[in-house]
């Protein structure tokens, strides 16, 4: 995956932003530089879309734009700390999407102790409306509260591990290691799996085995028969398996069976 990171705002001057018990251009600048370093880490590439110095608000804002729209970017995530007095964390998307990734990125983030104030609308800003990529704007905390505090005991590398996480999803990050991989396609389909069909049964939590094999035998038989199973599944593996393979979005046919071979191979290991 190709991903923009813009660490906010600019240093000074122009363009710069908030400052409380900590400056935002400070910490953007921690938190986006440890972003970068894990998701190329993670065997993805990270592309610096931050702006250090400008002549205007209005030029930090286009030459960050300029950035963003060179390259075919699968996430533009930018950066920032809130303030003006509040607590918590929260995603801006264009129009409030829902994204997984943006609700994940979000929540991930609110488990480190800060208040998850959710995903919304963020087509007011100039970077979520004008990124042709599909875009985030993170806003990790607030600089002129208790927040900052925490955030300080908490410390950048866990807010830039919690914003990757989100970003790559559960099997991205996986070291080479078959059975580790293959153990986290089960736990995700698993819980996929009691998710959509609405059903608590107690699935195996790591690796695979019979119980796992019966999930996915009602699957198979759920996406032949229900296109909005069908669908589900669809979305699920594409994120799951971060491809951006064309499958069908609606209905069964070749392409989801195929996917679903494929992901019932992931899952024992045989892939
Ligand atoms: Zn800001």
């Amino acid at each position: 995956m190709n991903i923009g990171v813009n660490d906010g705002h600019t240093i000074k001057g122009f363009g710069s932003g908030a400052v409380g018990i900590i400056s935002e251009g400070e910490h953007t600048r921690l938190v986006g530089a440890e972003v970068r370093s894990l998701i190329k880490a993670y065997g993805h590439n990270a592309i610096n879309c931050t702006v250090d110095y400008a002549n205007s608000v209005n030029q930090s804002l286009s030459l960050i734009l300029d950035q963003a729209n060179r390259v075919d970017l699968d996430w533009f995530v930018s950066i920032h700390f809130n303030a003006g007095g509040g607590e918590g964390v929260e995603v801006y998307t264009y129009g409030g999407r829902q994204y997984q990734d943006a609700i994940d990125v979000c929540s991930n983030i609110g488990k480190l102790g800060f208040k998850n104030r959710g995903v919304k609308d963020g087509k007011g800003l100039y970077v979520i409306r004008r990124t042709v990529a599909k875009s985030m704007l993170v806003e990790v905390c607030f600089v002129d509260t208790a927040d900052a505090n925490h955030y300080l005991q908490v410390g950048y590398k866990s807010i830039a591990k919690a914003i990757v996480e989100g970003l790559l999803g559960q099997v991205a990050h996986v070291a080479n290691n078959s059975t580790t991989q293959s153990n986290n396609y089960c736990k995700n389909f698993q819980s996929f799996f009691n998710k959509v069909t609405d059903t608590g049964a107690p699935l195996a939590l790591t690796g695979y085995g019979p119980i796992t094999q019966n999930a996915l035998n009602t699957m198979d038989n759920l996406i032949k028969t229900n296109s909005r199973y069908c669908r589900e599944f669809q979305i699920f593996y594409n994120k799951a398996t971060q491809t951006r393979l064309p499958l069908k979005i609606n209905g069964y046919g070749p392409l989801t069976q195929k996917a679903y071979d494929t992901m019932q191979k992931l899952i024992k290991g045989e892939y």
